[in-house]
């Protein structure tokens, strides 16, 4: 302890503190030096502060617990909200692939329905292709092909048949969605070829049978005959298939089709007429009409036409018919008559033989007598007569009829 009357040898600025207790008329001072406040200020704060702090910590405990729990809400709902956003993400993708699948199921599901549709016609083609071979002169290879092949069992197209191809569908399901609309896109392609030669072959043959048709009545119109225009009664007529993409197809066949109910019925009206040759490979040595009677060196009409043939050459039935006649008929000598279904009647006369009996139903060119020289004759030939509503008209344009339709039907 140094002495409080030494004075020292520096003067500081700092003042000296001093603390100044009073107790009535005492009064005691006392010089408090800077070390000795310093300290006892900090002494202080510092038993102040663990004061505030334990005060503080008594008071807060709820607090900091409730700030952690929040604090761990925060997180769990971040995490949820992540979760739900890859759940979102997740769903989409598969509504998406979903979404996909059913397209191209749906375009599959069109590809086989045309395929169906394609394999369809062609069966229907089938028959009228062959109906109409004999109507045109050069049948396509195409055409043949089909008729060949009925009941077509694969699709009339190299490529796959998607409705047995099981191992093709696994590889569509495979390749991912551009390539398979790229493979889908080349069997539409060939679909629609397909369906394009089949309207077009159709559409060629139609034509064929639809002139045909049309030369064959016009022929019979020659005859002095019409054919009936209404082809309603004939029944057979197709129904369209109605399938998309191939309306031109189905025309085709419509087309067709009428066109050989057409040409069906010129073939009809045909053979309900006597439009054949009497007998093959003999010279006419008269025509219809007035001429200069043989017997009574005048004129007179003659009412058919003779054919110069030797005798026992076969004399044919001109058409299909019912034999109503079979004798001896005056001048016609032995004579053959047949009623055709058009309502004609034709008269063979002058036969040698008669091969035929009262009632017998003949079909055209069948043999019905043989060529003579009986009745009022001059010589071995066979008189031939067309009778229409009992009158005789001139044979000439059924024959001619005859022979063009030869060619037509
Ligand atoms: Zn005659």
């Amino acid at each position: 302890m140094k002495p409080a009357s030494r004075p020292p040898l520096f003067e500081t600025v700092r003042p000296a503190h001093t603390l100044t207790i009073s107790s009535g008329a005492r009064t005691r001072s006392i010089r408090l030096r800077p070390w000795a406040l310093k300290t006892g200020i900090a002494a202080l704060a510092l038993s102040a502060t663990g004061c505030v702090a334990l005060a503080a910590l008594i008071l807060s405990g709820d607090n900091v617990a409730a700030a952690f729990k929040a604090r761990e809400a925060r997180t769990v709902s971040a995490y949820e909200e992540r979760i739900s956003d890859l759940r979102r993400q997740l769903d989409h993708a598969a509504s998406r692939q979903v979404v996909e699948q059913q397209r191209i199921a749906a375009r599959m599901e069109t590809i086989l329905e045309r395929q169906r549709a394609i394999e369809a016609r062609a069966e229907l083609m089938a028959p009228l292709v062959e109906e109409a071979r004999p109507a045109v002169l050069t049948p396509a290879p195409a055409a043949s092909a089909y008729a060949a092949e009925p009941a077509p069992a694969r699709m009339p197209f190299e490529g796959f048949d998607l409705r047995t191809d099981r191992a093709s569908d696994a590889r569509l399901a495979l390749v991912e969605d551009a390539p398979r609309d790229v493979l889908l896109d080349t069997i539409e392609a060939k679909l629609a070829v397909a369906e394009r030669h089949q309207a077009a072959e159709l559409d060629r043959l139609a034509a064929e049978v639809e002139m045909r048709a049309a030369q064959a009545a016009s022929v019979i119109e020659q005859a002095g005959y019409t054919v009936p225009a209404d082809a309603s009664a004939m029944g057979g007529i197709f129904i369209p298939l109605g399938s998309a993409g191939s309306e031109k197809a189905d025309e085709g066949i419509a087309r067709l089709s009428g066109a050989l109910v057409e040409l069906r019925l010129s073939r009809e009206v045909a053979s309900s007429l006597p439009l054949g040759r009497p007998v093959n490979g003999a010279r006419r040595s008269s025509a219809f009409g007035v001429r200069t009677d043989p017997f009574l060196r005048r004129q007179a009409l003659h009412s058919g036409v003779d054919y110069a043939a030797r005798t026992g050459s076969p004399v044919l039935a001109t058409g299909d018919g019912e034999v109503v006649r079979a004798g001896r008929n005056g001048g016609y000598g032995l004579a053959v008559e047949i009623r055709h279904p058009s309502g004609h009647i034709t008269r063979y006369a002058h036969l040698s033989a008669i091969d035929v009996a009262l009632g017998d139903l003949v079909e055209r060119g069948e043999t019905v007598g043989r060529v003579g020289s009986t009745g009022r004759s001059t010589g071995p030939h066979l008189h031939y007569e067309v009778l229409n509503e009992g009158t005789a008209v001139d044979p000439a344009p059924y024959l001619n009829a005859g022979r063009g339709l030869e060619m037509l039907l």
